[in-house]
């Protein structure tokens, strides 16, 4: 297994813990449960900024597993 390899096996690790623990909490793995994601910039606040695509705002998990963004 080459370095590059190694790199993408942890980083996939990485996020099926993160998606293990989400699914535990049953909330939405792209916005941690929030409805939201913070913007990356405070200049670029809009309400459709906020919003979370991956679960329609809800938060849910559920709603983030059935999302077109799942995987
Ligand atoms: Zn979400």
């Amino acid at each position: 297994m080459g370095l590059l390899n190694a790199l993408l096996q942890w980083q996939e690790t990485r996020h099926e813990k993160k998606v293990m623990k989400m699914k535990d909490e049953g909330l939405c793995p792209a916005c941690h449960g929030k409805g939201y994601n913070l913007p990356i910039s405070e200049f670029y606040i809009s309400p459709d900024y906020f919003h979370c695509d991956a679960c329609e705002g809800s938060g849910i998990y559920t709603d983030w597993e059935h999302s077109p963004y799942y995987n």
